[in-house]
């Protein structure tokens, strides 16, 4: 296990590149740094930032990328090792990584591989808890809210699952993602991962394909508890 491990962790709105970035940084003990937690984490608080990118979250559109990569640099530039995830999703976000780095570079950027018929049927049954953030299934495509068990905060839909966002981003996805996984097969660095089935078993292939990878032992990763 290194704590300096610079993963980035791609794939289709609803794969579940979340959770299994959480699950990573923590087996791993480097951080988790999301940029669409952060942006909606300004949005809640109305800062200026939050102002900037409100529209985009909203509609489903990306933020502009020099704003992104701004954003991602600051975050990570006392960082030894990390987890980006939803960083890049462009290749203009690609170069500029890869640019800003030194020579020790990205380890590896995993796919997390979901058909889109599936990530339409699970984001439009995914609730985030206001409060805590934690991410549930409901068990009907309704907008009633609920009180979340842990916090005590509103479970709701996340705004930009609706119809018409899920749309959008989904073909952002394929248009602007589509090449910058391209690219990261070209130098390499890009590894496809089966994301269907629970969490642990996504999480076992996940740490099968970085130790394979990055020469590390499964071993050496602390390997999660099932159920
Ligand atoms: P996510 O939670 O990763 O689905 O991100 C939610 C929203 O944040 C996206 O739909 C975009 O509006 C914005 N966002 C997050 N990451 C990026 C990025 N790398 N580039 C542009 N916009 C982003």
């Amino acid at each position: 296990m290194s704590e300096q491990t610079r993963l980035l962790v791609l794939g289709r709105q609803g794969s579940g590149k979340g959770t299994q970035s959480m699950k990573l940084a923590e087996a791993l003990g480097i951080t988790h740094v999301s940029t669409g937690d952060l942006f909606r984490r300004e949005v809640a608080r109305n800062s200026a930032l939050g102002r900037k990118v409100s529209t985009y979250l909203d509609k489903g559109a990306l933020v502009p990328d020099d704003l992104v990569i701004d954003v991602v640099m600051n975050q990570t530039a006392d960082l030894a090792g990390w987890v980006l995830d939803g960083f890049p999703r462009t290749m203009a976000q690609g170069q500029a990584l890869v640019d800003a780095l030194d020579d020790s570079g990205v380890d590896l950027a995993i796919e997390l591989d979901v058909p889109v018929h599936q990530v339409v049927g699970r984001l439009s049954l995914r609730r985030v808890c206001d409060g805590c953030g934690a991410i549930s299934v409901a068990v009907a495509d309704d907008d009633s809210i609920q009180l979340c068990n842990a916090c005590g905060g509103h479970v709701g839909r996340r705004p930009d699952d609706t119809v018409e966002a899920i749309e959008l981003r989904l073909t952002s996805y394929d248009r602007l993602t589509g090449p910058l996984l391209i690219w990261l097969d070209s130098l390499g660095l890009l590894a496809t991962v089966d994301g269907m089935g629970t969490a642990d078993e996504v999480f076992q292939r996940l740490l099968a394909v970085i130790a394979e990878r990055l020469v590390l032992s499964v071993e050496t990763v602390d390997a999660p508890t099932s159920g």
